[in-house]
């Protein structure tokens, strides 16, 4: 049996609202699902926080549940119609003054009033990731008058660049802090933090989700062209647990030509500093439509497999598309193909390095012999947080890690984790001596093991302590196991 490593995040919206859409994007292989609170009000996330959480109960899987706030992102208000046709030539007018639910094929609002303060006569304004393209004719009094450059479908809420980036505005609106303390209430597993410019956003971010009393993982999502300086960036993926390659800003911000380059950079630094990435925007983008997808968009999503990604992202595709639960296990397809490329089960990870924790280090011999010794089939990691499987998965590997756990936020927060799959257990409630044994016998009768095959256990003394994996086990399924 071969089990997929490679997570997948899915964007919920129109398309997935309805238990049944959930439970099928679910079942087909979906493991973090992503509330955009670009979008919706918070009433409409926390409901979707409950449908997901029934469903992914229903469909017997284990879901974590992504928050992703949208930053200072200048978009243009909505349309009276959801949605206008913008042709080539014609003026279009974006206006802070406007109804911001009254847009139409001449005009509409925008819910940044300042947007105009930023700009000049001939400045290229480029929406929705770049799409249409609008030239700025003037400016008055906040007023913005364009002409269409490029034109086509232009819906709700839609985000707008200036090309090359520079639009000031702070990283955490008024709006985010709100909905960085509704999605603490929800009980969220990750927020995302738009617009990132350094770490002190990141510790800002922190500040706030210790008020609100959440124990939500940050991720840092890296769209602007000032976060990509290796040291900057490298202070911003330590301020986080993780970040996301949001390569819809980034690549308006910098070019697209220099996105795959940076993309592979991004991944590497964010997986040497034990942290976890994802790969976002576009991966799926014909399949909005289409039940199959282009050979750019496998090769797209294979290749940030191979570049080692924990996770991939659907937005639009699983938001708004015709074939959500198609586009989810198409990615899947493509992400087990993958896999099984020699790329993805090598490491040379840290070998040069010394590490500092005894955690680390069990992690880290475990992977070795997971790579090296032959007959090895799964890793069992008895984990209270998730931090030894997320240390190990920082190694590439085909050998599953399994983390066995009694605490649900750390069954859930483990599902972002590459080629870790959370197994419920509790340790506490065994005898000492038997754990083990039947731990492997869990494993045997999920049918990922049989009799003859190799199997790795990490733990520690005490089970409860967090950090305190210090042992490393190697056992054959069918000898006794103590
Ligand atoms: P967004 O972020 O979808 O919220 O814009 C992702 C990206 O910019 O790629
Ligand atoms: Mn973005």
């Amino acid at each position: 049996m071969q089990l997929r490593r490679t997570k997948i995040v899915a964007t919920l919206g129109p398309a997935t609202s309805s238990p049944e859409a959930l439970q099928q994007i679910i079942a087909a292989g979906t493991d973090v699902v992503r509330l955009n609170f670009s979008h919706g009000s918070a009433e409409d996330h926390k409901q979707r926080a409950q449908t997901v959480l029934k469903a992914a109960a229903a469909v017997g899987r284990h879901v974590a549940i992504l928050a992703d706030l949208q930053g200072p992102k200048v978009r243009v208000a909505r349309f009276t119609q959801n949605k206008v046709q913008l042709k080539q030539g014609q003026k279009f007018l974006l206006d802070p003054s406007m109804d911001l639910e009254a847009g139409t094929e001449e005009a509409v609002g925008l819910d940044f009033p300042s947007l105009g303060n930023d700009l000049h006569k001939d400045d290229i304004l480029l929406l929705d990731d770049g799409r249409i393209i609008l030239k700025v004719d003037s400016v008055d009094q906040n007023k913005v008058y364009t002409s269409v450059e490029v034109g086509g479908p232009l819906s709700n809420n839609k985000g707008i660049n200036l090309q090359g980036g520079g639009l000031s505005a702070p990283a955490l609106t008024d709006k985010d802090r709100a909905d960085l303390i509704t999605a603490a209430e929800i009980g969220v597993d990750y927020i995302a933090i738009s617009f990132v410019r350094n770490a002190d956003d990141m510790h800002e971010a922190r500040a706030l989700l210790e008020q609100a009393n959440s124990n939500a993982s940050l991720i840092a999502k890296i769209e602007r062209a000032e976060a990509i300086e290796p040291s900057i960036l490298e202070g911003i993926i330590e301020a986080s647990e993780g970040v996301m390659v949001a390569r819809g800003d980034l690549a308006v911000e910098i070019g697209d030509a220099l996105l795959v380059g940076v993309q592979k950079d991004i991944i590497k630094h964010t997986r040497r500093l034990n942290r976890v990435v994802i790969t976002a925007t576009q991966m799926m983008e014909s399949m909005i439509t289409s039940p199959m997808p282009t050979r750019a968009e496998v090769s797209d999503v294979a290749n940030a497999v191979m570049d080692g990604t924990d996770a991939v992202m659907l937005s639009a595709e699983t938001a708004v598309g015709d074939f959500p639960a198609q586009t989810v296990a198409a990615m899947a397809r493509v992400c087990l193909g993958a896999e099984q490329h020699r790329k993805s089960h090598k490491s040379s990870h840290r070998v040069d390095i010394k590490v500092h924790s005894i955690d680390e280090s069990v992690a880290l011999s475990a992977m070795y012999a997971a790579n090296h010794l032959d007959g090895v089939k799964a890793i069992i990691c008895m984990t209270q947080t998730g931090k030894t499987p997320l240390l190990m998965s920082r190694i590439r590997s085909g050998i599953p890690i399994f983390a066995f756990t009694p605490q649900h936020a750390a069954q859930r927060r483990v599902c972002l984790y590459r080629g870790v799959i959370t197994h419920p257990f509790d340790s506490e409630v065994l005898d000492n001596d038997k754990v083990n044994h039947i731990a492997v016998e869990e494993l045997k009768g999920l049918g990922v093991v049989k009799d003859g095959d190799i199997v790795l256990i990490t733990k520690g003394d005490y089970v409860k302590a967090h950090g305190g994996t210090n042992t490393l086990k190697v056992v054959r399924v069918g000898n006794y196991i103590q």
